[in-house]
């Protein structure tokens, strides 16, 4: 999953964000644009995966907050 990326956090890519080295912000996370529980059939698809660092994908489940990292 997140190979299609390079590893590099889809958002930040997206706005030119880079990290405090200077250098692209990594993907640490493969979220699912569709829930796996709710869309199991779709958790290998991969235009339902995107590569996040863990700040983009925290904004990606506003609703879950500080728990963010145990909901993919
Ligand atoms: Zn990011
Ligand atoms: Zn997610």
């Amino acid at each position: 999953m997140l190979r299609r990326a390079g590893y590099l956090c889809e958002e930040c890519r997206r706005y030119g964000r880079v990290g405090r080295d200077g250098l692209p912000v990594r993907a640490t996370t493969a979220h699912h644009v569709k829930h796996r529980d709710e869309y199991p059939e779709l958790q290998y698809v991969v235009s339902n995966g995107r590569a996040l660092c863990e700040a983009c994908h925290n904004k990606a489940h506003p609703e879950k907050g500080k728990r963010g990292k145990y909901w993919y």
